[in-house]
């Protein structure tokens, strides 16, 4: 709990500044929640003026008025900015007669106030942070029931905004909880080296995609990729340039496949990818395209040694599958013949014959 007893040291008012402002409340819509209980507190205190008042830094600001016409007043003439200095009530039943108001220009001059009754606003720390006030044009007081009344409707102010503050709180929470299930969720479904998709993420994606098929879908082409003769880089140029390799392969897919394409890592210097929406022979045009690249792109960017490798392919519809693993199975088929005929090649169903031989020798490692 703050120290009440120090209520005029910088330190207490900036606590007091900074809990203010942790309700969000300063320069927000008018509401109709305060507005009734400003008109209701007129009406039982019989003023013709009533306000929820906060005092800020070097203003009063209003977020509710009646009988004002304005939101927010300059703080060196403002009445409640002295409420705050106490607790309980604050009432000053004749402006003109207390010399800490005779000489206030809204005292002396238009509209002429003459009575003041402000409830404290607290915080739940026990800040003041501005009042719940009635003011009139002439002298006068409140009955005990109307101080009553204006003290339990002030209370009704801070209750209600703590009960705005507990839900933007839990709202904010609950966003949190969200970002932080989706950053997982996004964790759960890559793999780390890559940041491709891994075996899981893209199995269910595969399955989703057969499943659409089946109900009429457009066919979809399914890619299995694997590195030639890669157990050679790791042993010539070790493991760690053997990851280099890996993570240089995939950003190469990145730039080599649609946007629509779903890419994987399958394992080890496995790779899958799904293209969405297209026949083997485009596929086969993108396999084509990614043993060109290979071809010219050394896949150690930071080496003064350029290192080439190849990729063998097996490529398959995904049309008239039954489900996913027979698909899978027969694409792994493709890729196996790809491998026993040299290499460096794709092979597409259904013909089963080399799609594309890519550029001239076997697996082309060349470190
Ligand atoms: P093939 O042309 O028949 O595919 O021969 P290969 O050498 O590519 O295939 P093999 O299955 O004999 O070897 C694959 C190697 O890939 C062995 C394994 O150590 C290596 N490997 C698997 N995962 C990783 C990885 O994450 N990083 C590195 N650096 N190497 C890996
Ligand atoms: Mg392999
Ligand atoms: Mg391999």
């Amino acid at each position: 709990m703050p120290d009440l007893t120090d209520r005029c040291s910088a330190e207490h008012e900036a606590q007091r500044l900074q809990a203010l402002a942790d309700y969000r409340i300063l320069d927000t819509p008018e509401e109709s929640a305060f507005d009734e209980i400003v008109e209701v507190v007129s009406i039982i205190c019989e003023a013709p003026i009533a306000v929820i008042n906060f005092v800020d830094r070097d203003r009063q600001w209003f977020k509710s008025e009646k009988g004002l016409g304005v939101r927010e007043t300059p703080l060196d003439i403002s009445i409640c900015a002295h409420a705050i200095l106490q607790s309980g009530l604050f009432i000053v039943p004749d402006t003109t007669r207390d010399p800490r108001f005779s000489s206030n220009p809204l005292v002396t001059g238009e509209p002429n106030l003459r009575f003041y009754a402000g409830a404290l606003l607290e915080s739940r720390e026990g800040y003041p942070l501005g009042t719940l006030c009635v003011l009139d044009y002439q002298p006068r007081d409140l009955t005990e029931r109307q101080r009553f009344a204006l003290q339990a409707l002030a209370n009704q102010v801070m209750a209600h905004m703590e009960l705005m503050r507990a839900h933007r709180e839990q709202a904010e929470l609950i966003c949190e909880l969200e970002a932080t299930r989706h950053e997982l969720a996004k964790r759960a479904a890559t793999d780390p080296l890559t940041g491709l998709l891994n075996r899981r993420a893209f199995e269910q994606r595969l399955d989703q995609e057969v499943a659409l098929i089946q109900r009429g879908a457009p066919p979809a082409a399914l890619m299995l990729i694997d590195l030639d003769h890669f157990k050679r880089v790791n042993d010539t140029l070790g493991h760690q340039a053997g990851d280099e390799v890996i993570v240089r392969f995939a950003e190469l897919c990145r730039e080599v496949f649609r946007q629509a394409d779903v890419i994987g890592r399958w394992g080890g210097e496995e790779f899958v990818v799904m293209l969405p929406r297209a026949s083997v022979a485009e596929a086969r045009h993108a396999a084509e395209r990614l043993h060109q690249r290979l071809a010219i792109t050394s896949m150690r960017a930071d080496s003064a040694t350029p290192l080439y490798i190849s990729a063998s392919i097996g490529i398959c519809s995904l049309s008239g599958v039954s489900n996913m693993d027979e698909c899978l199975h027969r694409t792994d088929e493709l890729l196996y013949q790809a491998k026993e005929q040299g290499r460096n090649r794709s092979i597409c169903e259904p013909e089963g014959v080399p799609a594309h031989r890519s550029f001239g020798m076997d697996s082309s490692f060349r470190p």
